[in-house]
């Protein structure tokens, strides 16, 4: 019998935890699957602790991973896939916009052979206002015009993937991971399943312009150096534009006129400093990058869990085996 893991990232979800598993446990529990459920409370400010607790208590295969801080999802979903023990990976929203039901399609397609089911939403409109699909779609395009690697649209941390993946990310060294991504970068047998992305049925998104925009720029600048690049040909071409203006220059000064236009000198100059700061910007963001990378601090710390038996119980399992 295959056992699933499902890992749910949650933050300040107290109103949605009781309902996603059950109604993850009422879809799984007909079918001839073992399943294992994780939470990772992402520090959350509410009572969501209390209510995985108790949740935990309940069910036996239900586990939770509090941070010691809010982390961020995609470190939310590092951990889950840290600690599952699945021959499948699932992970999906809090909220309920993934819906339950569509798990089982998931373990279809990988029963099938693939080893990475991803989820487009097929109603992006049901997302979460105007403002935010214009954004989504703008960072997708711009997303797929630098990055090096293809990546999905609409496709939402919303996916199953094989152990053999499990295992790559979690041996990856690199921090500040950007999951769409990552997974697409490793490549393996891929298929898609549509769905219509629902409303939110508890609590307010936690997605912020900021924290997207963070998650924009982490996603653009761990998938590709084409940015300096872009840099650099822009530098070039701006710097052409300036040389062929100076015989322009000279001819002016030869026959006597002035220079006149003050305020296409300011123009010009003002341009040319925000674009020396977006370019400095850009380098920065990869240097900080690579501070942060050499640290080397943990992407995220665990106050307490109940899986800690669970993992013992699977190194004595495997010790028991002579592994
Ligand atoms: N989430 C998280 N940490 C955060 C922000 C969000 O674990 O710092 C979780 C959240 O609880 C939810 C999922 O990530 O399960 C997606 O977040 P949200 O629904 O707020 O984003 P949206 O669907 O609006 O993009
Ligand atoms: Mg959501």
């Amino acid at each position: 019998m295959s056992l699933i893991t499902v890992i749910i990232p949650a933050y300040n979800e107290e109103k949605n935890i009781l309902l996603i598993a059950t109604r993850l446990i009422e879809v799984l529990e007909t079918r001839s699957y073992e399943l294992e459920l994780i939470f990772i409370n992402d520090g959350s400010k509410d009572n969501s602790e209390e209510v995985l607790k108790m949740l935990s208590n309940r069910f036996a295969n239900v586990y939770f991973i509090n941070f010691s801080r809010n982390f961020g999802q995609q470190n939310a979903l590092r951990a889950g896939y840290d600690y599952s023990t699945g021959d499948a990976v699932i992970c999906m929203d809090a909220d309920l916009q993934n819906p339950p039901e569509l798990v089982l399609e998931l373990i279809k397609k990988w029963e099938e052979g693939f080893d990475v089911v991803l989820c487009r939403r097929r109603k992006a409109k049901q997302h979460g206002g105007f403002l935010k699909e214009i954004t989504s779609k703008f960072f997708y395009r711009l997303l797929t015009i630098i990055s090096d690697t293809p990546i999905e649209h609409d496709s939402p941390d919303f996916r199953l993937i094989d152990r053999k993946l499990v295992n790559i990310i979690k041996n990856l060294p690199e921090n500040d991971i950007f999951l769409r991504g990552l997974i697409s970068w490793m490549g393996f047998q891929k298929t898609v399943v549509e769905y219509n992305h629902g409303l939110r049925i508890n609590g307010n998104t936690s997605y912020s312009l900021p924290k997207m925009i963070k998650l924009a720029t982490s996603g653009i600048t761990s998938f590709s150096v084409k940015p300096l690049h872009i840099a650099i040909y822009l530098g070039l071409f701006i710097s052409c534009l300036s040389l062929s203006y100076i015989p322009y220059v000279f001819v002016k000064f030869f026959y006597g006129h002035t220079i006149s236009g003050w305020a296409s000198l300011i123009v010009t100059v003002s341009f040319l400093g925000g674009l020396q700061l977006l370019i400095l910007g850009i380098i920065g963001l990869y240097l900080g990058k690579l501070f942060i990378q050499n640290k080397q601090r943990p992407e995220y710390i665990v106050k307490s869990t109940n899986m800690d038996n669970k993992i013992n119980l699977n190194f004595e399992l495997q010790k028991g085996r002579g592994i």
